[in-house]
């Protein structure tokens, strides 16, 4: 039996990048019985590429948490094979990523790829998993609940550790990234909406986080280098709050104990989550395929979306190789940026 092709894709990817890139097996995340497959495991990749200096800034991509979203990993390998051609010819990115570090886990949960589900093999949401409760009220069931892993957004038994892939996507996120004065880490996904939203902290409450100038900065410095793009940037809360997002998790973990925001480490989490609705408006059949809520089916499209999104992931690139330049306002410009941001999105 074949693995899936996203896994083929990145085992491809893997080997063409051998000797320029750290390939880690971060786990084997196994198959359950019930799936009845010849496989029993499926490898969990990351990849490191670029500066190996421990403080050196760092843009993280992650991709295929919610199995059924699949075109998440595709639009995140889109980019990730894009880098690694340019890496055979572009000197200035070579040099780039003296300085730079780029980490990519394309694919969180194989095990619900490969059995066409949102949730992992043990039934759980990856993304209502951490050990975070919700300030405020969620949507039933959507929010996270712990009725049973038989229904979607299951957030796995009160008091248990996280789910495997977690657990590895948080230390990893920690070695690679917890010494950087600078991260920012993008996590794809689709199916919720019309637009392309891109959503920053929190979702586990719909008051401000505490990096809300920084977020506006970053927003500005979009709209005014791609005034025509094409995505909605807000908080997540704006849409819904859930339980148990692994980005509340690991942004909390990174600033603990910080007071002065202002000043200290960033680690910025984004998350793309893609309108999948557009698509299902003009191919209305694509509703009764399974995959379909979730993804592109007509090929013209899908690839629409490949390319789609290629000039912001470069914007993040350069946007966390020059962080230095937008992401550490005086406590004056911060001020002001938190007055914007406020009349913006919380008016
Ligand atoms: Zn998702």
């Amino acid at each position: 039996m074949k693995p899936f092709p996203e896994l083929t894709l990145v085992q491809s990817v893997a080997h063409t990048l051998s000797s320029r890139a750290r390939i880690h097996t971060l786990a084997k995340i196994p198959v359950p019985e019930r799936a009845r497959a010849k496989v029993k495991e499926f490898p969990l990749y990351g990849f490191s590429i670029g500066s190996e200096e421990p403080t050196a800034p760092v843009l993280g991509i992650v991709g295929g948490v919610h199995g059924l979203e699949r075109i998440g990993s595709q639009v995140v390998l889109s980019s990730l094979i894009s880098w690694v051609e340019r890496l055979h010819w572009d000197e200035t990115l070579m040099r780039d990523l003296e300085h730079f570090r780029l980490v990519v886990v394309p694919i969180l949960n194989p095990v619900g790829m490969f059995m066409e589900s949102r949730s992992n093999g043990n039934g759980v949401d990856l993304m209502r998993n951490a050990p975070v409760d919700a300030e405020d009220k969620t949507h039933f069931l959507m929010g996270g609940h712990r009725i049973t892993n038989r229904l979607p957004w299951y957030r796995g038994l009160a008091g248990a550790p996280m789910e495997l892939e977690n657990q590895v996507l948080c230390e990893f996120i920690k070695k690679e990234s917890f010494q950087s004065e600078f991260s920012l880490w993008l996590d794809v996904h689709s199916g919720y909406g019309i637009h392309d939203r891109l959503w920053f902290p929190y979702a586990k409450s719909t008051r401000p986080f505490p990096h809300l100038p920084e977020s506006f900065a970053l927003k500005t410095l979009f709209d005014r280098t791609y005034p025509y793009h094409v995505y909605q940037i807000e908080p997540q809360s704006h849409e819904y709050t859930t339980h148990g997002d692994v980005w509340d998790y690991i942004y909390e973990q990174r600033h603990h104990g910080l007071v002065d925001h202002g000043v200290g480490p960033l680690l910025m989490p984004l998350t793309l989550e893609m309108g999948s609705w557009a698509w299902i408006k003009k191919n209305p059949l694509q509703l009764f395929s399974f995959l379909g809520p979730f993804n592109p089916i007509k090929p013209h499209r899908k690839k629409r979306i490949l390319r789609r999104h290629l000039n912001f992931f470069d914007f993040l690139m350069r946007a966390v190789m020059n962080h230095s330049v937008w992401s550490r306002p005086s406590t004056e410009e911060r001020g002001e940026l938190l007055r914007a941001a406020m009349a913006h999105w919380y008016a």
